[in-house]
């Protein structure tokens, strides 16, 4: 008897990592299905992504651009569904196997809660939710049963690692950066980087947020805050080492002394198709290192002074409750008016930094303060900038 496909809602299927796992469904020869794709307003790339993968649900998040979009060609099988919300309600689907979280932002935040809520299995993409709400998204997580699969392709290695020995084992984590394609700019270098200089990435193929969060660094203080919660490390257990080559995608130390890596192409249908597939291994789609050619890789500190964006990352990671969430809302602010050329490159750190400093701390916020605390942290930003 044949295996009944897994149904996969693809939430952000025409932002990068979307793409990338539309393509590791096509591949899967029937095994793994989209059953819902939605996007925010790129219309015409989703009723493309219908024509060829056949969903149940097309979901539109901007309503304005739904209605400008012909839906003439949208397959007779695929119900358009407009609205945000609407999201919320159909990741719980009972249809739905797999919710694979690769929304942009905080805007992903919700869906991902009410992919949680009906305990469903999560490949999870869109770190901002665990930087946002990572203490309430995982108690909500072990009391409803959703289990989450790291996609970020780091902590996918460090999730792989970790199969080698017990968590009161593990000495420490240790997350690898590219160190962006600033990586070798002087501090007076920095200060005159451009938006289209930020928005090319040495190694990777990324949508402008992360590349931006890439450049700057942020992108790892993100992660050293996701990896806290995900793996229940204390912040002292997570450590950074630049990895200019992308190829170890992060390492494990346990108590031993023995360390544990993953390697890989940087390729992001690895991970995806790892947390799609989980807990099988399947042959795969993405290009395969070469070890009859010389390959080079090199570890070195990261320079703090230089990508002031670790230690507030660190910072937050230590103090928990709302930090994070002021921490991702004043990034992704600060990244929206650099990408306008409103915002020098290196005062995106320092303005997320006076904004958490200026927050009131909760400790343990419910999930209205932390909506509230985003929109408040976003305004400061706004306010930071035109003084
Ligand atoms: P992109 O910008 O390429 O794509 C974002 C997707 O989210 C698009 O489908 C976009 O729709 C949709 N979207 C944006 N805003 C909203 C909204 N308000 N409501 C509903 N949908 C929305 O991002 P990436 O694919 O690069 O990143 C996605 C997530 O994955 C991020 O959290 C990122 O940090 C994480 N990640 C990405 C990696 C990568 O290699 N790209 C690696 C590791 C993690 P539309 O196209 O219509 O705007």
């Amino acid at each position: 008897m044949t295996q009944p496909a897994t149904n996969v809602a693809v939430l952000g299927s025409t932002g990068s990592i979307g793409r990338n796992a539309l393509e590791v469904i096509a591949a899967s020869g029937g095994q793994l299905r989209a059953i819902l794709l939605s996007a925010r307003a790129n219309t015409a790339e989703l009723l493309a992504q219908a024509r060829q993968h056949q969903p149940r649900w097309l979901v539109v998040a901007d309503e304005a651009a739904a209605r400008r979009q012909d839906w003439s060609g949208l397959p007779t099988s695929t119900k358009l569904v407009v609205g945000g919300e609407e999201l919320d309600r159909l990741v719980a689907d009972p249809q739905v196997d797999i919710v694979l979280a690769a929304i942009v932002g905080s805007a992903g935040l919700r869906s991902t809660l009410a992919a949680i809520e009906a305990g469903k299995a999560i490949a999870l993409a869109n770190k901002e939710t665990l930087v946002m709400a990572g203490s309430l998204v995982m108690r909500r997580a072990a009391e409803t049963g959703a289990y989450i699969l790291p996609v970020d392709s780091e902590h996918s290695a460090i999730f792989q690692a970790l199969q080698a020995g017990r968590h009161e084992e593990i000495r420490r984590v240790i997350l690898t950066a590219s160190g962006g394609p600033f990586l070798r700019h002087t501090a007076d270098e920095l200060s005159r980087v451009t938006v289209q200089e930020a928005l090319v990435h040495p190694n990777w193929q990324m949508g402008p947020k992360i590349t931006v969060d890439s450049a700057t660094m942020m992108n790892k203080a993100l992660e050293i805050i996701e990896a806290r919660w995900l793996f229940s490390l204390s912040p002292e257990q997570i450590e950074v080492v630049v990895h200019p080559q992308s190829i170890v995608h992060s390492l494990v130390e346990f108590v031993d002394g023995s360390v544990i890596a993953q390697l890989g192409q940087p390729d992001m249908k690895l991970p995806i198709q790892y947390a799609l597939y989980y807990p099988h291994r399947r042959p795969g789609m993405a290009p395969r290192l070469d070890f009859s050619k010389v390959l080079q890789l090199g570890f070195e500190p990261p320079d703090q002074a230089r990508f002031g964006a670790l230690r507030l990352g660190l910072d937050a990671a230590r103090a928990g409750g709302s930090a994070g969430a002021v921490l991702n809302a004043a990034n992704e602010a600060a990244v929206e008016h650099f990408l306008a050329g409103q915002l020098a490159f290196t005062k995106i750190v320092p303005v997320c930094q006076a904004v958490v400093e200026r927050h009131i701390f909760i400790a343990d916020p419910t999930l209205p303060q932390l909506m509230q605390l985003d929109s408040w942290a976003r305004e400061e930003i706004s306010r930071c900038i035109c003084a």
